[in-house]
């Protein structure tokens, strides 16, 4: 049986692993990466004829009807979606905490809504799809303010709320006023609170369908983004979203993270 996985930021790190262990369950597995040289490079260390690299960058809207469309006439359909792909400013990065904010709001929460809107129609035609966002522990609900925290598990919240949410973020840090209107004190942290926050709304809208979403933390991997600090290897975070990935995973509306359901 045909399976079709798309893994955005597949050339390196955790995505790159998620690819690999995705090539056990899955026919076709594309790695959908910004840089051609880099995705080919990763295609021909994956050295399997299942995988296979598209051009994406899910910070350009050009680029995500481009990829979606090639992806409708290479293969029909999509039963597999992780949302792998982000960026995280160093701590020693120089850009102030505010020139931080956009560029990670921009990938990290509306690229990856941006692209996911692009494939659901791809997704819904799956009879056993799942659309896995990889999140964080660093998006706990924890770390904003009660009334904020109410405001993103409101069973309520639509995707467009969400994202205006993020809005009222961005523009509270750039007028200064972020923590007392009762946001956390991390962009990165933010963007993945409202993944995950899309994640579940996901899930709601699709409950009863053959689609599942879950969001997960692949927890902290020695990668490019952690300078290569975490404690754990690449290969084994990458475990938490392939096991959402699963035709056989019943799991919906879920925040995992060491391979175990996890409170948000
Ligand atoms: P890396 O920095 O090693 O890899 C990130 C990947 O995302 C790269 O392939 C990068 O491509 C790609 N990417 C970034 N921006 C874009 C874009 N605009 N379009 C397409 N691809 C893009 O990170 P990790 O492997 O560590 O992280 C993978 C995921 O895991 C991320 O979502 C991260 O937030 C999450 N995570 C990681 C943790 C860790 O400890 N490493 C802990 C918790 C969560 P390129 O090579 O071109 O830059």
């Amino acid at each position: 049986m045909t399976r079709v996985a798309v893994v955005t930021g597949a050339n390196k790190g955790i995505g790159f692993h998620v690819a690999q262990q995705l090539l056990a369950s899955c026919t076709v597995v594309i790695l959908a990466c910004r840089d051609a040289s880099r995705g080919e490079a990763a295609v021909r260390r994956l050295s399997d004829p299942k995988a296979r690299f598209m051009q994406l960058d899910i910070g350009d809207e050009a680029s995500i009807a481009t990829f979606a469309a090639a992806v409708e006439q290479d293969v029909g359909r999509v039963d597999v979606l992780v949302n792998n792909a982000a960026i995280a400013f160093k701590a020693a990065d120089p850009t102030p905490f505010a020139g931080q904010t956009e560029p990670t709001l921009k990938i990290n929460v509306r690229g990856t809504v941006a692209l996911t809107d692009a494939l659901l129609p791809l997704l819904e035609r799956s009879d056993a799809g799942r659309l896995v966002h990889v999140a964080s522990m660093a998006g706990k609900l924890r770390q904003v303010s009660r009334k904020r925290q109410r405001d993103f598990s409101d069973p309520a919240l639509t995707t467009e709320q969400l994202l205006s949410l993020a809005d009222e973020f961005a523009a509270d840090v750039a007028a200064g006023r972020h923590k007392a209107a009762g946001w956390g004190s991390s962009n990165y942290g933010l963007s993945k609170l409202c993944v995950i926050a899309h994640s579940k709304i996901l899930a709601r809208k699709y409950a009863g369908s053959a689609l599942r979403v879950n969001a997960c933390c692949p927890g902290y991997c020695r990668t490019d983004m952690s300078s290569n600090r975490g404690g754990r290897p690449p290969e084994i975070g990458a475990r938490n979203a392939v096991l959402l990935a699963l035709p056989d995973c019943g799991l919906n509306g879920e925040f995992v993270q060491d391979e175990a359901v996890s409170a948000w």
